[in-house]
């Protein structure tokens, strides 16, 4: 959600329940995303307090080194179809929760599932907490989902996950989550659990607003807005209205990143083919039918590259880095530097227009969150200037921590790359939103969030830049619970 779209929802009156908590709360209209800004690195980061340096999703699609493939959790049905709907399914509904995310970085529903509070959650992509749910077989839709969805879950203790998982029989049906309807059944279900006082604690989602932009573009989002607003309200009516409901709970409304307009795409697959790059479906060949060298994974404005043989680790990472700074709507491209025992010394941000940052945690020059960091180099390669002697990058929020958290993930590729605004790296399916919108890059377009915290006590902030990560400390402390991982 773009806080600037929020704020034209509200003064238009399409919004009148945000309004309300704005009011009565505090609002934020630059909270910083993760990076990659897209949803599987943000959600992770939104339900563990922590970045991808420790909770270890990386991106939308990656490489498994480990297992030597690649994972797809849903970047576009027909990117789905390339790696296999059964595979994409498995790795999105259970491997993303059991296998991906660190089990070191308990989700919020775990911390509070162990305090004995409440927990709740609609279709989220990230549910996992300490209840066991079985899959659903009782509409014509679960019993042809329950051939790929057969094994139980760990989640909150009420959880509606699409129609596949259903902790009670409400009558509430998602179509199996399919965009559009998922909003309606989130609203569904947790009137329900308002009506039978169910929880303490719940995760509402209100996916459909990060569709409907993606098909009509950011300015678009007033009318998804509006859609989110209402089934906010029906939540709150089934308590007998706001006022009754925030007598009894604190309410945070927050986005995972926003999204800017798409004109112009990036085929990294085709750019960087003269490499080997593995295909989704080929192991042994790459898309030439060569000896694949690299794999390349697009998420949407950010794209990773591995190199897939440990001995041509630096000679490959140097081509590609080459490769991709002369790449139309490549902004930024980074990696790693390592010393001879293979410890990363600094991270390396470059700018085809304004050359290299190189920086590393521990040095003189403080950032906006209160993190110190050695820097050397133009820091007009961040847009960046020091003012009250700290380091900003208005134009890159948050930009060397959340950088340095996606370079040093265990899971990330060797070489990162962020696009310029207007432009989208194409998917494995082919796919990009022109005319639309789109996220994940490091610029505010997609990296600023509105927040809005109302019933919350909110320690009082070092920094003057709230990030996701800093909401579930928050939904801790609210229990009475460690605010840390
Ligand atoms: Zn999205």
């Amino acid at each position: 959600m773009s806080p600037t779209m929020l704020e034209r929802a509200v003064a238009q009156g399409a919004a009148p329940t945000l309004l309300e908590l704005m009011h009565r709360g505090r609002y934020v209209s630059d909270c910083v995303s993760a990076f990659p800004s897209v949803t599987p690195v943000c959600a992770a980061s939104i339900v563990t307090g922590v970045a991808q340096d420790r909770h270890g999703i990386p991106a939308m699609n990656w490489f498994h080194r480990a297992e030597d493939r690649y994972v797809e959790y849903g970047s576009s049905f027909r990117a789905a179809q390339r790696f296999g709907i059964a595979r994409q399914l498995t790795d999105t509904i259970y491997n993303m929760n059991r296998a991906h995310l660190s089990s070191e970085t308990p989700t919020v529903f775990e911390t509070l599932d162990d305090a004995d509070v409440r927990t709740a959650g609609t279709t989220y992509l990230m549910y996992r907490g300490r209840h066991r749910h079985e899959p659903q077989r009782d509409t014509a839709l679960t019993r042809i989902a329950s051939t790929l969805v057969r094994h139980p879950v760990m989640g909150p203790r009420e959880l509606f996950y699409a129609d596949v998982f259903a902790s009670r029989r409400t009558g509430c049906r998602s179509g199996l989550g399919m965009p559009g309807v998922r909003d309606r059944h989130s609203g569904c279900v947790s009137a329900y659990m308002v009506e039978h006082d169910l929880f303490d604690f719940l995760l509402l989602s209100l996916p459909d607003n990060d569709w409907y932009s993606h098909k009509y573009g950011p300015d678009a989002q007033v009318q998804s807005i509006a859609q989110a607003d209402h089934q906010l309200a029906r939540v709150f009516e089934a308590s007998g209205g706001i006022d009754e409901f925030l007598s009894e709970h604190a309410v945070i409304v927050m986005a995972d990143h926003s999204q800017v307009p798409i004109a112009y795409t990036i085929a990294l697959q085709n750019e960087l083919s003269a490499l080997g790059v593995r295909g989704p479906s080929s192991p042994s060949g790459s898309s030439r039918g060569e000896q694949p060298h690299i794999a390349v994974c697009p998420s949407q404005r950010a794209a990773m590259v591995y190199a897939l043989h440990e001995s041509e680790r630096d000679a490959m990472r140097a081509s590609v880095v080459t490769r991709a700074l002369a790449i139309e709507g490549v902004e930024h491209v980074m990696w790693l530097a390592h010393d001879a025992h293979d410890v990363p010394t600094e991270g390396i941000i470059s700018s085809p227009v304004h050359g290299e940052l190189r920086f590393c945690p521990g040095g003189e020059l403080e950032d906006e969150r209160g993190l110190n960091w050695s820097v050397e180099g133009p820091l007009a390669v961040i847009d960046a200037f020091i003012h009250d002697g700290r380091l900003q990058t208005p134009t890159y929020p948050d930009a060397l921590a959340r950088v340095w958290s996606a370079l040093t993930c265990p899971a990330s590729g060797e070489v990162l790359l962020s696009a310029a605004p207007a432009y989208e790296f194409v998917d494995w399916g082919g796919q990009a939103h022109v005319g639309g919108g789109s996220h994940g890059s490091l610029h505010a377009g997609d990296s600023l969030g509105a927040l809005v915290l109302c019933g919350v006590a909110v320690p009082e902030h070092e920094s003057a830049r709230w990030a996701i990560a800093d909401v579930a400390p928050l939904v801790r402390s609210h229990f009475g619970c460690a605010p840390g991982a």
